[in-house]
């Protein structure tokens, strides 16, 4: 099937749909969302979204704390304008129907604090402000005339002139994005998205490693699209690591214990109820996220073992009961009161820093191609992302994008030359453990040599390991007929790949990259 938008957006989490709210106004608006439309990283946040609303706070203050968390490396006027236009995105949100918590009389905003935050500036809807954003959102969504919601369509590449036939490199001028190819889930059929303006709103990669907090769903599509049609990406190397996930093998995602129960007081502690934050940074439990992970993966090797403890206790029954529902219930359901007992914790994947290259209007180096939230760098983030910045960051550049969009998309006509998806000569692919097995391998890998602490040799190593399991699923590819599955593998060896190759370029320890051969450079 062929269809053409106006607006195509891929993706329905908080990027996508603050995008096609603001544009819907401006033509017709087509969400692609590969599996349920509220599955994604969004409605698994729990700490909140981070912006400074009233004069007890300063926009100094959180440039600061942005700058501080970033290492030094964050693009200083990008992270001045996403914080000065923060209260302005907050306010729609209200307006769109999302709830945030306010104080007991009812009328400012409850704020919490998290690591890293000189000041109490994360807006939250009790423990689970990403399911009620979500909501909100979805809702709006969903009663706009102007937008089609497509479940389990699942992008596999964008269009481009190499779909025309023109050979395409990255060093090809004026690479143009002229719509998506996408499997219909449920009929295997591939169909043809032409749209004049598309953006890329398909979150993290945190399925690349094999502890991670990431929905299954975040398997980095949009960047692997990105890097088979030449655009630019960057800052891949910094993955985030959340020092704090709940202990309980089995579980995938693994379970987020949010920060901002070390904000209200939890201390980290060994396996003996001793506190060891002090060995590595004066801030304690309260350093921010990057430090904590390496410091808990040290005490885990040092000691062996594969879990530390959080200590939640202190802060008092009503307050847990009462502030941290979600997580509370969590626990108890697998049998830890976390009034009494201490909560057994190990780091996980949680958000990729870099993504797709794009610039203040959320414009990636492909023209009519926009990315926002997870997927792209906008340079806020810099070597490492302060708690609570991304859901901001994801609204900012939604309504950045959405701005610059209306006006490209006047004059553009639909690419009708493209031709339909060629799938002639392909067989289904039966072996599906081909496919469970070598994505398992993948994430093992990662996890053992790319992780919280590299190494030049740990990443050769990977490297090597990578380039064979990327030539099996390549020939698989050249001769199965395409299933999600398979597209995922592809997309996530596409990332790994690019993990290590700009782990394996940075040579200096900065952020969230940290490398044993790189310590003595570190300035
Ligand atoms: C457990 C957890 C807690 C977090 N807590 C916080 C927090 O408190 N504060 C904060 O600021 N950030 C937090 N984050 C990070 C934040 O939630 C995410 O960065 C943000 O929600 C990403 O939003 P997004 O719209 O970019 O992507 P997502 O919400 O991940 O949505 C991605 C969408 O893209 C779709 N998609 C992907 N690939 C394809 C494809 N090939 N075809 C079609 N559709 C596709 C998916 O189906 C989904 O709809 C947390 C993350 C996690 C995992």
């Amino acid at each position: 099937m062929r269809y053409e938008v106006d607006f195509l957006v891929v993706g329905s989490g908080i990027a996508g749909l603050s995008f096609a709210l603001k544009v819907a106004p401006y033509g017709k608006v087509c969400i692609l969302t590969k599996g349920a439309a509220d599955e994604g990283s969004t409605r698994y946040a729990q700490g909140g979204i981070a912006a400074v609303m009233y004069d007890s706070d300063s926009f100094d203050k959180h440039i600061h704390d942005t700058l501080v968390a970033g290492d030094g490396i964050c693009d200083r006027e990008v992270v001045e304008m996403t914080i000065r236009e923060a209260p302005d995105r907050i306010r729609e949100l209200v307006q769109y129907g999302v709830n945030f918590d306010r104080d007991s009389s009812g009328g400012h905003f409850d704020l919490h604090r998290e690591g890293g935050h000189s000041e109490f500036r994360i807006l939250h809807h009790k423990d689970n402000t990403g399911e009620e954003i979500e909501r909100g959102l979805l809702e709006a969504a969903r009663s706009h005339p102007n937008i089609e919601i497509k479940e389990r369509q699942f992008a596999i590449d964008i269009i481009t002139q190499h779909h025309l036939g023109q050979r395409v490199t990255k060093h090809t001028p004026g690479i143009e994005c002229y719509g998506v190819y996408a499997l219909d889930c449920d009929t295997n059929r591939i169909d043809t998205y032409l749209a004049k303006v598309t953006l890329l709103a398909t979150g993290g990669m945190g399925n690349v490693y094999s502890t991670t907090t990431t929905p299954v769903i975040s398997t980095g599509d949009g960047v692997a699209m990105v890097h088979r049609a030449r655009g630019v990406l960057s800052d891949l190397e910094f993955m985030q690591f959340h020092p704090t996930s709940l202990y309980n093998p089995a579980e995938k995602p693994a379970f987020l214990i949010t920060e901002a129960m070390r904000g209200a007081g939890a201390v980290l502690k060994d396996r003996d109820g001793r506190e060891f934050m002090q060995k590595y940074d004066k801030r304690l439990s309260l350093a921010p996220r990057d430090i904590v992970a390496r410091a808990i993966d040290n005490e885990m090797k040092l000691s062996g073992k594969d879990y530390l403890y959080l200590d939640a206790r202190g802060i008092g029954k009503k307050h847990l009961i009462e502030g941290f529902p979600t997580i509370y219930a969590k626990c108890l359901s697998i049998g830890i009161d976390i009034t009494r007992d201490m909560i057994p914790i190990r780091p996980a994947a949680h958000y990729q820093c870099g993504g797709i290259k794009v610039d203040r209007n959320g414009e990636s180096s492909i023209k009519y191609l926009y990315a926002a939230g997870e997927c792209s760098c906008t340079g806020l983030h810099g070597g490492n992302r302060l708690a609570s910045n991304s859901l901001l960051e994801a609204v900012v550049y939604a309504h950045n994008a959405a701005m610059d969009a209306i006006e490209s998309v006047k004059g553009v006509p639909f690419k009708n030359e493209v031709p339909d998806w060629n799938a002639e000569g392909m067989v289904l692919n039966e072996e599906m453990v081909l496919i469970t097995q070598t994505k398992r391998e993948l994430q093992e890998i990662m996890w053992n040599y790319v992780g919280i602490v590299r190494s030049d040799l740990r990443l050769q190593r990977a490297f090597d390991r990578l380039n064979l399991i990327f030539r099996e699923t390549e020939d698989l590819y050249n001769r199965s007929v395409l299933t999600e599955p398979l597209s995922e593998l592809r997309n996530l060896i596409a990332c790994a790949y690019l993990i290590i190759k700009m782990a394996r370029a940075r040579r200096e320890n900065v952020g969230l990259h940290y490398s044993l051969d790189l310590i003595e450079k570190k300035v």
